[in-house]
Formats: structure tokens, sequence, C-alpha cells
């Protein structure tokens, strides 16, 4: 099986880069990173650059080494990255943290008794915690909400 493919998303795409970070998708994003730094970074670590810049592209090291996205709005942009990349839509839905792009782990209960709202605690069996941020995940009305829009952009059954 192929490694898993990771990427960067240039300055315009940080709304993209969010929702593959919902899907489980490795991808970095700068919301001020000059193209440069952009096309240098993606080139010594391995990542493939998803861009909406024509100038970007254009670059000799960018060349072979980017996907164009189409269009300004995610939901069609996420459709074309998941498509082209063969990515399934709901195969690691929260498992990454969407402020980060750290692989969330799975944090004991008695260990976010503080840190997350008593109703939450009191309902909830499992917790993921990132490592880099701090920030608790767990299943509850936001990963419901995300689920419901992947469902529906991707056009998927219940
Ligand atoms: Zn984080």
């Amino acid at each position: 099986m192929p490694a898993e493919t990771r990427f960067i998303a240039d300055v315009m795409l940080g709304k993209l880069a969010t929702w593959l970070r919902l899907l489980g998708c490795d991808v970095e994003y700068f919301p001020k990173i000059p193209d440069d730094d952009l096309v240098e970074r993606a080139s010594r670590s391995g990542r493939v650059i998803l861009t909406r810049d024509t100038e970007l592209i254009r670059r000799r090291e960018a060349r072979g080494n980017h996907f164009f996205v189409r269009g300004n709005d995610y939901r069609d942009q996420l459709r074309q990255v998941a498509e082209h990349f063969s990515i399934v839509p709901s195969g690691r839905i929260l498992t990454r943290c969407l402020r980060c792009n750290e692989t969330l782990e799975a944090i004991d209960r008695s260990a976010v008794r503080d840190r997350v709202p008593p109703y939450v605690f009191e309902t909830q069996p499992d917790f993921r915690t990132c490592s880099r941020c701090g920030r608790v995940y767990w299943r509850g009305t936001h990963h419901d909400k995300a689920l419901a829009e992947v469902r529906e952009i991707f056009r998927l059954q219940e």
C-alpha cells in the first residue's frame, strides 16, 4: 500500500486545510507563509502543494508537485482533493487536531475531568487529545455536526 499523501495548503486554502484535517489528512497550513518558503518546505518535507495560485504553480520547484484546486467553495475543493487522492471521507474523521494537524491520542477519562464541561464528562465515554495544544476532543455535538456536513458534501448514506 502506498504511503499516505501529505499536503501543504497555500495561504488561500485555510478552510480546505481544516476540512481535510477533519477527514484525518495530514495538511500543513501557515496563514502568512511566503510562496518561496511554501515551495521550499513542500519539497523538503515531501508534501504535495494544494494551491489556487496560478503564479505559484509556474515555479519550477512546484511544477511537478502540486494539485491545483478549482473554485472558491471549500465543499467543491474538498470533493476535488478527495477524489483525486482517493481519500475515504468517513474513514478517519476527527483523528487529527483541527488546529495543529497533530494526530490525536486516546486519553484516560480521569485525566480530562477538569478540562471538559461536567456534562460532557458525565455523558461521553471516550476522549482524545492533541499532544501539541492540549485540546480535548470527544464525540459530542460538534463531531455529529461535522459528520453530518461531511455526509452532505460527499452525498453519503446515513
Ligand atoms: Zn492541537
